[in-house]
This record gives C-alpha cells, structure tokens and sequence, in this order.
C-alpha cells in the first residue's frame, strides 16, 4: 500500500506560528491567503496533505512551565491544531476546494478519524486532506506527525513552510548575516554540522525513509504554491 504509485503527492506542514499571524489565535486573512495560494495548484492534479501546528494556542510544554501536568497541556495543545484545520478548511471551501479534516483524537460532529487509506482515497479525489490534532499522543511534535503521514500515505515529499527564514543555512542568519543558503544538502550533512532542519525526531523519520524534505520560507511570494507545484524554492535535504 504505497501512494507513491499515483502521481505527485505532498505534504504540506503548516505551524500553528503561521495561523496566528504572530499573535494568539487565527488571523483570517492569513489564513485566506494561505488557502488562495493552495487553492490554486490543487486544480493542477497535485495531491495535498496537510499538517497543522497549534502553537497559536498552546504548547504542553509552555503550560507546564506555567505549572500545569505536561500531558494535559499536550492535549490543549492539540486540540488548539484542530481550530486551524477548521479554519483553513472554512477557506479553502470558500475556493472550491474539496476538504476532509482527520484527526488524531476523534471528534465526530467536525472530523473524521484519521484513517490512512481513507486520506489516501481523499487524495485520489483531489480533496486535500488536514490532519489535526496530532499524533493524538502526549510528548509529540506536528513536525513529527507531519513526517509520519507523509511516510504512511506515501507522499513524495515533505514540505516544511517556516517563519522568518527561507531555507537551511549553514549558520543561523539572524546571528551570521553572511551564512550562505544552501540550495540542496544531504541528511548526513544537516546531522554532521548539526542544523536544525525539523525537530530530530521528524528528521530522523524523514532520513530514515529517504523522504525528502524542502524547507522554505513563507515571506516568499507564493511560496506555498511553488513548493507544491514542486518549484526549485528553499532547500531540499535528501540523500
Ligand atoms: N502536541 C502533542 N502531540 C502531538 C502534536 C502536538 O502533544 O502529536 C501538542 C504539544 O503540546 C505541542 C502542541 O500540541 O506543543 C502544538 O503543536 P506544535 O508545537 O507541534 O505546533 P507548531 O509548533 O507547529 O505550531
């Protein structure tokens, strides 16, 4: 059962950072904007997959800084992602865009539950598929749900849309303004010059399986559309 057979496939993972805009919950015309830009290559026959972060409401690990118990505030945590799906659901229906949202953690009356071959079905149909919620596990990232679906659904492709920065450099550009980005580089070269690319567990799925990655900035002009329509943008890290 590998989806890699049915053509391009991707995914795409969006932080919670990006829905906020900055701030505590959904800015929506960011979230508009996100939805314009994948709507747009979706009718040009790439499958889409999406993972969404919820640090626009709460990190678990923030919240036990604060006091609260560490699983507890993991469960707040995912269950802000799904508010972002919600949204980015709305807005993508707005365009026209078949949507299905799985989560991790059941919940009927919005969701279904993730069901791997039912999301690969969607795909099929040309609806993009958000998963929210998780790994519905405490101790998780997105980061690493996102290379987890990926890998599961046999996407050909993780793309990791960040804030702020616009590839993997080989020093951190806002302390070395004089780092060079690189265009391309291989797992073992992030992992010998230790650069964060993903948190490490999601890096080490993604070398693991050989699923490459591409880092790019969402300040790029319709750089969420470039990197699904497979555009050179960003770094790709690859064997
Ligand atoms: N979280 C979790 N398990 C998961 C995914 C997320 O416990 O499988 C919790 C965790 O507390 C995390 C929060 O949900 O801090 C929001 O997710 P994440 O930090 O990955 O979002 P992002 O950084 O992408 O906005």
């Amino acid at each position: 059962g590998d989806g890699r057979a049915h053509g391009r496939r991707v995914l795409l993972k969006l932080s919670g950072e990006v829905f906020g805009g900055g701030k505590v919950g959904v800015d929506p015309d960011v979230v508009k904007q996100i939805a314009a830009q994948i709507a747009s290559v979706v009718d040009e026959g790439v499958q889409v997959a999406i993972v969404v972060g919820g640090g626009n409401f709460f990190r678990g690990a923030e919240l036990q800084n604060n006091g609260m118990d560490r699983a507890r505030g993991d469960y707040m945590g995912m269950l802000g992602t799904v508010m972002n799906c919600l949204a980015l659901q709305d807005f993508l229906e707005q365009r026209g865009v078949d949507t299905r949202v799985q989560t991790a953690i059941t919940m009927g009356q919005v969701a279904e539950p993730y069901i791997p071959r039912r999301a690969a079905r969607h795909l099929e149909k040309g609806r993009v598929v958000i998963f929210g919620a998780g790994a519905g596990m405490p101790y998780f990232t997105t980061d690493t749900v996102a290379a987890q679906r990926a890998l599961e659904i046999g996407c050909d492709r993780l793309l990791m849309a960040k804030n702020g920065v616009d590839g993997v450099y080989e020093a951190d550009p806002r302390e070395d303004p004089k780092a060079r980005k690189y265009l391309s580089i291989t797992y073992r070269e992030v992992m010998r010059r230790r650069l964060a690319v993903a948190d490490p567990a999601a890096f080490s799925l993604c070398a693991d399986n050989k699923l490459p990655i591409v880092v790019f900035g969402l300040g790029e002009d319709y750089g969420i559309a470039r990197a699904i329509r497979g555009e050179p943008i960003g770094t790709v890290v690859a064997s």
